[in-house]
């Protein structure tokens, strides 16, 4: 890929950034600004979705006829560049990066006419229901349990860790169909049409950072239709393996998102006294560590590049779980460097200056406010989409099987 872009290209890059500059409304700018997590705020981030829906924006690794761009790789990566150069919320990844992609690779018509326009414009918001309480990494071992009746199937049990479930008005699912043989072979993919069936319950998890972002889901004799199974009765474990090619591979650059962080970063060590003297920019340690991270988020931004313009690496077996180790881990120490500079003045805990349209004033900076909330949040970033150690196994075996 030429990383001179075209004086087309160029043209591309200002309609983007006019659009980003005069379509979000001031609420969805806060919410982007105010973002600590993979997750926006959920209400300015579905507002900000319709917005781009309305523009043919919404997904662009989508395919064309699915309501895509239609755009050349070098597009998509100034759109991703400009998006986080704005400061935009990012869109909510289960249902435009999992369960689409899914259900346009192994999805039947009438699945697909049935659930991908509302995922584009906006309209609906998934839920992942894999994990369980002891099936996270041996996600096989998982047991909730579907049983058939009639036209329907009856769910018992609980799903854990299921990430704005609270907010989801549709959930896509694994259970248990089957005890007999491996346990892969005895697991179903659902899709379900609402969170509120008789029997079903959400129950908010409030994390580190003091948000509920994920939940409990329990199943208490949950009658759900059969026509939502993804693929044969107790062969869900390859449908459940594909979406996670899409999860841990990513339609969208991470790169951009971290440079920004960066930016975000430098700009307040300019603006913050160094205990040796002068700005914290200018000391030589901050500016070792810093280029360091620098250089390798720009390693990965050249890792994107190539995968998304179709290079071999994109095609090999290791690359979803390749990707996801190196961004995750990336993401931890952006949020390091990011509270390295706010120092204690990111200690405050300012959970309702945080929220969109609150009154309430921070104490200190817009940066200070985000840094320990971004800290904590990204914690978890090494452990979901399948822990980096599970990852660093999977990279092993796929090296060895092509040794
Ligand atoms: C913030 C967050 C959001 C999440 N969102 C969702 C969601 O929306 N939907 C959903 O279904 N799930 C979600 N998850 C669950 C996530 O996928 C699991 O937490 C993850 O797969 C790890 O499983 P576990 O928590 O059961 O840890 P365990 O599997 O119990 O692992 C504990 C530790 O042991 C290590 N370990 C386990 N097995 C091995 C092995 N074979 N080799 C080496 N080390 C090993 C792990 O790496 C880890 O360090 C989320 C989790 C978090 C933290």
């Amino acid at each position: 890929m030429n990383v001179e872009f075209s004086p087309e290209l160029e043209a591309f890059r200002r309609e983007v950034a006019e659009f980003f500059a005069t379509a979000p409304t001031p609420a969805i700018r806060e919410a982007g600004r105010k973002t600590t997590s993979v997750f926006a705020p959920f209400d300015q981030c579905m507002a900000w979705h319709q917005i781009l829906y309305e523009k043919g924006w919404a997904a662009p690794h989508w395919p064309k006829e699915y309501g895509g761009t239609g755009w050349s790789v070098e597009q998509r990566f100034i759109f991703a560049e400009e998006y986080r150069k704005a400061d935009l919320p990012p869109l909510l990844p289960q249902s435009l990066g999992m369960v689409g992609p899914l259900l346009i690779d192994l999805g039947t018509e009438e699945q697909k006419a049935k659930y991908l326009p509302p995922i584009l414009k906006g309209q609906d918001f998934w839920a992942q229901g894999y994990s369980e309480p002891g099936s996270g990494s041996d996600l096989a071992s998982l047991s909730c349990r579907a049983e058939a009746d009639g036209d329907d199937y009856i769910i018992n049990g609980s799903k854990i860790w299921t990430t704005y479930a609270h907010h989801a008005n549709r959930m896509f699912m694994l259970v248990r169909t089957s005890t007999e043989g491996k346990k892969q072979a005895g697991i179903t993919f659902l899709l379900l049409d609402r969170m509120d069936y008789p029997g079903m319950e959400v129950r908010p998890i409030y994390g580190l950072d003091g948000f509920p972002e994920q939940c409990e889901v329990f199943f208490d004799n949950v009658r759900v239709p059969q026509s939502g199974r993804v693929g044969e009765e107790n062969q869900g474990w390859s449908v459940a393996k594909h979406l996670l090619k899409h999860e841990r591979g990513g339609g969208n650059a991470a790169s951009p998102t971290l440079m920004r962080y960066l930016e975000r970063a430098r700009a307040a060590a300019c603006e913050t006294s160094s205990p040796f003297g002068g700005m914290l920019a200018d000391d030589p340690v901050f500016q070792r560590d810093f280029g360091e991270l620098e250089a390798d988020v720009t390693s990965l931004s050249h890792l994107e590049k190539l995968a998304i313009s179709g290079h071999e690496i994109a095609r090999d077996p290791a690359f979803p779980s390749m990707n996801k180790t190196i961004n995750s881990e990336l993401v931890q120490r952006a949020s390091v460097m990011m509270s390295k500079v706010s120092g204690v003045g990111g200690l405050a805990r300012q959970l309702e200056a945080l929220r969109v349209g609150s009154n309430v004033e921070p104490q200190g900076s817009e940066f200070d406010l985000i840094t320990m909330p971004l800290y904590l949040n990204s914690r978890a970033t090494t452990i979901y989409a399948g822990s980096n150690e599970v990852q660093r196994d999977l990279i092993a075996r796929s090296l060895a099987a092509g040794a």
